[in-house]
C-alpha cells in the first residue's frame, strides 16, 4: 500500500462514522438471590478497518459484552433499558430473533475461543463452510465448493482442496481455529468479534493466527473487536484498547498510549503482570485479590479493595470515565485521580456530579 493510501485510510478511520457504537450498555443476570450487573454502563465504538481490544481478567464482563452485541445473551440475563448498540447506525437493542439473523453473518460474525464450539464434529469442514455460503450468499454445488476451498486457502490451510472434505477431528487445533475464521469470513461480515480466539493455542500458532487476522483485515477492510485477558496479545493486534473491570470500562486509549502511559491503577497492575516485564525478577508480579462479582449498584470504585492508590472517597464516590486531562480527547479513565489538571478534590467533585446524573 502506498503512503498516500495509508494516509487516506487512517484519515477515514479517524473521521468515519463508527461501524459499531455501544452506548451505556447494561446487561444483568437476574437470579433468585441477586442481580449480577455483568456489563454495567459501558460505551465504546469501532470504526471501519479498526481493531479495538477489550481486555480484562476473567469475570470482567468481556464475553457478556460480545454476547450482548450478537444478541445471544442467555436467560436469566437481559439487556437493560437505556442501553444502545448501533451497528452502522441501526439500533440492535430490541430487535427480534428473526431481525437479528439478518445481522449475524453478513453484518457481524463471531469467532469463539474453542473452535469445537463452532464446528460440528459430524460434518466435514467444507460442508460447514458451504452451509454458511448457502445461507448468506446463496451459493450451492460446485460454486460453493470452489468458494469453500478458496476460503480455506485464504486462511492458509495447506492442501485445501483435499482438506475441504475432512472432518474437524482430522484438523490440528491451529487448523481448526483457521477453519473457524474461514467460516466467519464466508458470510462476508463487516465486523468480526473474536473472543479469546488464540487462548487455547500454543505461542507459535497464536502468533500465526494474529498475523492471519491482520492480513485478512487489511485485504477486506474489516473491523475487529478483539477480546482477551492477555495484554501481550492486545499489544500485537489492537489499534485502541478498552480495559474492563467488574462490568465497567475503566480505561480507554490508543494502544501505544495505553502501554506507554497507563493511567488507571488497574491497567498499571495488568501491565506490571506481563511476563518478562521485569527482567531479573524470578517471581511474576500479580494484582492481589480477585475481580468482585458486580452484584450491587456501583456507588463506589469496584477496584478499591485491590488498589494501591485508594483513598477514602474511593469507597463512597463512583468513578465515571473522564478524559485524563483537559486536552485529552481519546484517553479516558474511570478513576477519582482524573482529570489530573486540578486538585484531587476537584477531580472527586467531577465524578460525584457526573455519577449523580448517571444514576438518575
Ligand atoms: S478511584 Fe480510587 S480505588 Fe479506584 S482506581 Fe482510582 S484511586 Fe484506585
Amino acid at each position: 500500500m502506498s503512503s498516500m493510501d495509508e494516509l487516506e485510510q487512517s484519515t477515514q478511520r479517524e473521521t468515519g462514522e463508527p461501524v459499531l457504537d455501544v452506548s451505556n450498555l447494561r446487561t444483568a443476570f437476574f437470579t433468585d438471590k441477586e442481580v449480577i450487573r455483568a456489563v454495567d454502563g459501558i460505551s465504546f465504538d469501532i470504526r471501519e478497518g479498526e481493531t479495538v481490544g477489550i481486555v480484562g481478567e476473567s469475570g470482567s464482563g468481556k464475553s457478556v459484552t460480545a454476547r450482548s452485541i450478537m444478541g445471544i445473551v442467555d436467560s436469566p440475563g437481559r439487556i437493560l433499558d437505556g442501553s444502545s448498540i448501533r451497528f452502522k447506525g441501526e439500533e440492535l437493542v430490541g430487535k427480534t430473533e428473526a431481525e437479528y439473523r439478518k445481522i449475524r453473518g453478513p453484518g457481524i460474525s463471531m469467532i469463539f475461543q474453542d473452535p469445537l464450539t463452532s464446528l460440528n464434529p459430524v460434518y466435514t469442514v467444507g460442508n460447514q463452510i458451504k452451509e454458511v455460503l448457502r445461507l448468506h450468499r446463496g451459493l450451492r454445488g460446485h460454486e460453493a465448493t470452489e468458494e469453500a476451498v478458496r476460503l480455506l486457502e485464504a486462511v492458509s490451510i495447506p492442501d485445501a482442496r483435499r482438506r475441504v472434505d475432512e472432518y474437524p477431528h482430522q484438523f490440528s487445533g491451529g487448523m481448526r481455529q483457521r477453519a473457524v475464521i474461514a467460516m466467519a469470513l464466508a458470510s462476508k461480515p463487516e465486523l468480526i468479534i473474536a473472543d479469546e480466539p488464540t487462548t487455547a493455542l500454543d505461542v507459535t500458532i497464536q502468533a500465526q493466527i494474529l498475523e492471519l487476522l491482520e492480513e485478512i483485515q487489511e485485504e477486506r477492510g474489516l473491523s475487529i473487536m478483539f477480546i482477551t485477558h492477555d495484554m501481550g496479545v492486545i499489544a500485537e493486534i489492537a489499534d485502541r484498547v478498552n480495559v474492563m473491570y467488574a462490568g465497567e470500562i475503566i480505561e480507554s486509549a490508543p494502544v501505544e498510549e495505553l502501554f506507554g502511559d497507563p493511567k488507571h491503577p488497574y491497567t498499571e497492575g495488568l501491565l506490571e503482570s506481563i511476563p518478562g516485564r521485569h527482567p531479573g525478577e524470578d517471581r511474576l508480579r500479580t494484582i492481589k485479590g480477585e475481580v468482585p462479582t458486580p452484584n450491587e449498584p456501583a456507588t463506589y470504585c469496584r477496584f478499591a479493595p485491590r488498589c494501591p492508590k485508594a483513598f477514602d472517597e474511593c469507597n463512597s464516590v463512583h468513578p465515571v470515565s473522564v478524559p485524563i486531562h483537559e486536552s485529552a480527547d481519546n484517553h479516558t479513565a474511570a478513576c477519582l485521580l482524573y482529570p489530573e489538571d486540578g486538585t484531587r478534590e476537584d477531580a472527586v467533585e467531577t465524578h460525584r456530579a457526573r455519577s449523580e446524573v448517571y444514576e438518575q
